[in-house]
């Protein structure tokens, strides 16, 4: 027996980096897992390699800043599964923008996926759960996780104000929707990772390097430097502890922001 067999799960952005690696572990442990993303051939691509790993998985093509197309993956893992157990609310994006030349456009580009869909994305999933029986042998009808980051606390990254914003607006409505929802036994939890080795950082060090005239991997490697833990992280790190949350044993948890970072929060 897996820890979260029969658990139907939705992951968004699982084409690649965490939302991928979460989207594997949570396959290995028995949840039949609709891989959500932009990239559909990605999305089909993750579904596949936990398919073929032994476990349940779709693949959808799914923008999350398009409410018809949250409704369709929602709607395609219900068809598929049965039902929606867990959310893990993962998609999102990262831009280097100095404070100073940062943009309006630029600005309402990175609200609009990362706080604005995130919030939409939450609110469609909560209303499904809202409308089933409770998990099997537990309390609750669903579990909301969002993926914030330790940049909700500390700019840190000096070029990533909206990025910052949007993360502080994400732990946000993570509390809220565990206060509203409550009642309805649904939880809703984010977790805050550090400096995860993905695309998405590959992109931030590409940038970050060139605003500083460094090297290509400078930026990188000057903030993992400052991790106390001593390494990286990877997209497993924080696998084990969405799978946490999305399991029995994080049941009486709502309202939290957890943070998976290798200590760097407490570093530089
Ligand atoms: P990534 O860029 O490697 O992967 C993100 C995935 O999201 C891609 O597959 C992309 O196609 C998808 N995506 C982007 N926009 C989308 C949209 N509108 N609709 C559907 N899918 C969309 O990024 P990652 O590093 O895996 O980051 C995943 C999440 O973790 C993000 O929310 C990110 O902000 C957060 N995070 C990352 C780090 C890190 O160090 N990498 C640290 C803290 C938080």
């Amino acid at each position: 027996m897996g820890k979260l067999d029969d658990k139907g799960v939705v992951v968004t952005g699982a084409a690649r980096g965490i939302g991928r690696g979460v989207a594997q572990r949570l396959g290995a442990e028995g949840a039949s897992v609709t891989v959500a993303d932009l990239n559909a051939e990605g999305a089909e691509a993750t579904a596949a390699a936990i398919r073929d790993a032994g476990g349940k998985a779709v693949g959808v093509g799914c923008d999350v800043g398009d409410r018809g197309s949250v409704r369709s993956a929602l709607d395609a893992a219900v068809s598929e599964f049965g039902r929606l157990d867990v959310l893990f609310n993962n998609a999102g994006i990262a831009e280097i923008r100095p404070l100073l030349e940062l943009s309006e456009d630029e600005w309402d580009r990175m609200l609009a996926v990362n706080l604005r869909a995130v919030f939409f994305v939450l609110q469609a999933a909560a209303k499904r759960m809202r409308a089933q029986a409770p998990i099997a042998g537990s309390e609750l009808r669903g579990k909301l996780i969002q993926t914030a980051s330790i940049a909700a606390y500390r700019g840190g990254l000096a070029y990533m104000p909206h990025y910052a914003a949007s993360k502080a607006g994400v732990v946000s409505v993570t509390r809220t929707a565990a206060q509203v929802l409550a009642a309805d036994r649904i939880t809703s939890n984010c977790i805050c990772p550090g400096a995860v080795d993905t695309p998405m950082w590959k992109k931030i060090d590409a940038q970050w390097s060139k605003i500083e005239g460094w090297q290509t991997g400078e930026a990188w490697k000057r903030r993992t430097s400052f991790i106390p833990l001593g390494r990286p992280e990877t997209a497993d790190d924080v696998a084990g502890v969405v799978s946490f949350l999305a399991s029995r044993d994080s049941d009486y948890m709502t309202g939290q922001a957890v943070n998976v970072d290798g200590g760097l929060v407490m570093g530089n």
